[in-house]
């Protein structure tokens, strides 16, 4: 990895009077490098068009880097591009897995296998489809440190589970998940499984072939890309398979009154005028990440996981959760300071942490706590931000006593 705390790569890393912010949301959303922000600014400028449709050279200029952007993001996870379908984020990702494969193959009596620590948006969408098709939801527990637990697993799946939905790492504790082992749990019942990879794509390399999931869903703008475009990847015969979930145009073959064709994947997935430049910026979020190393990238914020931890350990009221071996993600309550009023101190020293229950509820209920605050890393942080942070929290507990 090069110097990544060359900030000034990164605009919105300084405060409106040019000061470092101490920005420890990065698991919320990641600051853009000004690559991606450049690759925008001229996908919205010089090279603007529509896409898929103009006979004019910019429109199939546009049309061949929208197509690129498809073949970068794809082999940023070891995918092809007729494999990945952009959607506006992870969230849609996993609702079109729902209401797509979901409302073809499921049925009363077959079973979904969740866990305790899943963001909302890998619980809601089955509980939406749970209404359309009768399927049972089964929520695998965790373990003491708060890894899913792959033994209770094992005890859970039975040949009416269809369907496995696990977070690759968790947004609120950085759990890793042994992704092969659930894998081969999942297909030794021949269930189908999702992996959430909105917290590991940043974070770790993956590679959805030697992974062997079905489904693999991830957000750019927590890889340093724009909001408002993501991605599915689904293995080719799966996606092939799969009837349609929204209408419009692009993705069909040909409309008539009384009837419609429909075009092949991953067209067939993506109704309407897509989101171009954000394909754009996307893609060179992947490039910019890839050219970093996301194995150096792991290194650099495995580290500060472990300063971080230790630093906040030698505070007596702090009670820090999750796994010490965690991508990235520092989870943590304090004796008597409720995270929000802690946010909210913190920021005054410029130092931004996420406070509350991060889209993960039943994980609050499971850890009996109302809400933890989270310090999560990018690759542009350093030693520094956990220093403010820990003076910040220190402060803070001046203030409360
Ligand atoms: N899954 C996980 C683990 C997440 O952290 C998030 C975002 N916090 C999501 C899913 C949803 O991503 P998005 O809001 O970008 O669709």
């Amino acid at each position: 990895m090069t110097d990544t705390r060359a900030a000034h790569a990164f605009p919105g890393l300084r405060t409106p009077d040019g000061a470092r912010w101490h920005y420890l949301d990065s698991a919320a959303t990641a600051q853009k490098p000004d690559v991606v922000i450049d690759a925008v600014a001229r996908a919205l400028g010089p090279d603007y068009a529509t896409v898929h449709r103009g006979l004019y050279a910019r429109s199939a200029d546009m049309t061949l880097a929208y197509e690129a952007a498809r073949r970068t993001v794809a082999a940023l996870i070891g995918g092809a591009e007729h494999e990945l379908v952009f959607t506006r984020g992870a969230t849609e990702a996993i609702n079109l897995v729902a209401q797509s494969w979901g409302v073809a193959n499921l049925r009363p009596g077959d079973r979904i296998l969740l866990s305790m620590l899943e963001h909302h948006s890998n619980i809601v969408p089955w509980q939406l489809i749970r209404e359309r098709t009768g399927v049972a939801i089964d929520v695998c527990p965790l373990t003491e440190d708060g890894l899913i637990d792959l033994d209770a697993a094992e005890r859970m799946l039975t040949p009416a589970h269809k369907l496995v939905s696990f977070a690759h790492v968790s947004n609120v504790l950085g759990s890793m998940l042994d992704v092969p082992r659930a894998v081969a749990l999942a297909h030794g019942v021949g269930a189908k499984i999702l992996i959430d990879g909105c917290q590991s794509v940043a974070r770790l390399p993956v590679d959805v072939a030697a992974l062997g999931c079905d489904f693999f869903v991830f957000s750019a703008h927590k890889l340093y890309g724009p909001t408002g475009i993501g991605a599915l990847w689904a293995r080719a015969d799966l996606l092939g398979a799969m009837p349609p979930w929204q209408g419009g145009g692009s993705m069909i073959d040909r409309v008539t009154f009384a009837e419609t064709t429909w075009a092949p994947a991953p067209q067939r997935f993506e109704a309407g005028t897509p989101a171009i430049a954000e394909a754009i910026g996307f893609a060179a979020a992947a490039r910019y990440v890839q050219d970093q190393g996301l194995a150096a990238i792991h290194a650099h914020e495995t580290a500060l996981v472990a300063t971080a931890r230790a630093a906040l350990g030698r505070i007596n009221a702090v009670r820090l959760l999750g796994p010490a071996a965690s991508a990235g993600i520092v989870s943590f309550t304090i004796e008597g300071v409720h995270p929000h009023d802690l946010g909210t101190i913190l920021d005054e020293e410029n130092v931004a942490i996420r406070a509350g229950h991060h889209c993960a509820q039943p994980l609050m209920v499971d850890l009996g706590v109302p809400a933890t605050a989270r310090a999560s890393f990018g690759l542009y942080n350093d030693e520094t931000d956990i220093a403010a942070l820990v003076r910040g929290i220190e402060r803070t507990l001046r203030i409360f006593a």
